[in-house]
């Protein structure tokens, strides 16, 4: 390490609890990265024009939001950067081909705790079933009326698991422990899934037979709104419908009818197609402008969190690490 140059890199989209992280990853890894790396933190997100920041730096860190197409792959590669290490699995938000022509070498944290996720999955599941958000209010405010408040017993139901990889194996294995039956689709078969008895469908008979639609597949071209219309039809009246995965799987145009003529009777996001222009930041004193986001947040029966899946003191804390040794090992790249 003493020989090697040591890294001069800019993290962009930085909040305060990504700053501690950092810096005690740095220093409690072993040994230290503190004389190999040198992290500036940046509140903005990284983008064509942000991308300028960085004459002087070799590395990049950037996260689920920051936009890094062709454009801003071209700026970074102006200021010399070598190398984006990407603090998220997903890697949809990056131009890989542009980012490959440049020659710079893009890593990702491809599994970091899946269990967090998928519990906050859960979450969503059980919140939107039973109510709990409501409840909490009413009795704070004396009121112990059950009326509106019924929900369904999970137990021998039938929930449909889309995409079954880390994440998605982790929701198998906790609905498991509630007695569901458990459908689920993937283009790559995982034997952990049926080892946890999920049974392989068809997307057609997934969405046809289950009560609850849950979402844990990557954004690509043959996932993108892959909940729209069409498949919602296919659906049962009354679906629950949880998206923890990316906005882009989602036509909000659609689910937005879908709620309206009651298809869909429970709606649970932590991810929005524009996130990018909302969440990880205080909007409270501002006037959104993105109105089907705005009419989603009016539904009695949505529950919206903001990109919050993976937010816990396990997850952050493994996140840079694996970004760290990623940057000085240069391991997790992504390929195409
Ligand atoms: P993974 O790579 O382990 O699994 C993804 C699975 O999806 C794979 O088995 C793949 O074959 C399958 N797949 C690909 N295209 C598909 C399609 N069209 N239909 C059905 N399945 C398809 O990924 P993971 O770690 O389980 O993560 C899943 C997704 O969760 C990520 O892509 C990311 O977008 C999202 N995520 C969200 C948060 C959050 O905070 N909300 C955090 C981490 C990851």
């Amino acid at each position: 390490m003493e020989n090697k140059e040591r890294l001069n890199v800019a993290c962009f989209s930085t909040q305060d609890y990504d700053k501690a992280v950092f810096e005690k990853a740095i220093n409690s890894a072993e040994p230290p990265y503190a004389d190999s790396v040198a992290i500036t933190y940046l509140s903005h997100r990284l983008t064509a024009s942000t991308a300028r920041l960085c004459e002087g730096y070799n590395v990049v860190i950037a996260f689920v939001n920051d936009d890094i197409s062709a454009a801003t792959v071209k700026a970074l590669a102006h200021c010399n950067v070598k190398h984006i290490a990407l603090r998220c699995a997903g890697f949809n938000n990056v131009d890989i081909n542009a980012a490959h022509e440049h020659g710079i070498q893009v890593s990702r944290v491809p599994a970091y705790s899946p269990e967090t996720v998928a519990e906050h999955t859960i979450a969503l599941i059980l919140t939107l079933n039973r109510q709990t958000h409501k409840a909490y209010n009413r009795v704070r405010e004396g009121n112990f009326a059950l009326s509106g408040l019924m929900g369904f017993t999970l137990h021998n139901k039938t929930v449909g698991v889309v995409g079954t990889g880390k994440i998605g194996c982790s929701v198998i294995r906790i609905l498991s422990g509630f007695g569901c039956r458990i459908l689920c689709y993937d283009p790559n078969k995982n034997h952990d899934a049926m080892d946890l008895g999920a049974q392989y469908v068809d997307l057609e008979t997934l969405f046809a037979e289950s009560i609850i639609v849950s979402l844990h597949c990557p954004l690509n071209e043959s996932s993108h709104h892959m909940i729209n219309s069409e498949s919602l039809h296919k659906m049962q009246d009354g679906v629950m419908l949880i998206n923890t995965s990316r906005g882009g799987l989602v036509d909000d145009k659609a689910i937005i009818d879908g709620l309206k003529s009651k298809k869909i009777g429970y709606l649970g996001l932590d991810v929005y197609e524009r996130e990018s222009e909302l969440f990880f930041t205080d909007h409270s004193q501002d006037i959104i402008q993105d109105d089907n986001f705005q009419r989603l947040t009016t539904f009695p029966n949505v529950l919206i969190t903001g990109h919050q899946g993976f937010f816990t003191a396990e997850a952050l804390s493994e996140i840079a690490q694996v970004t760290l040794a990623n940057i000085v090992n240069k391991t997790n790249i992504v390929t195409l």
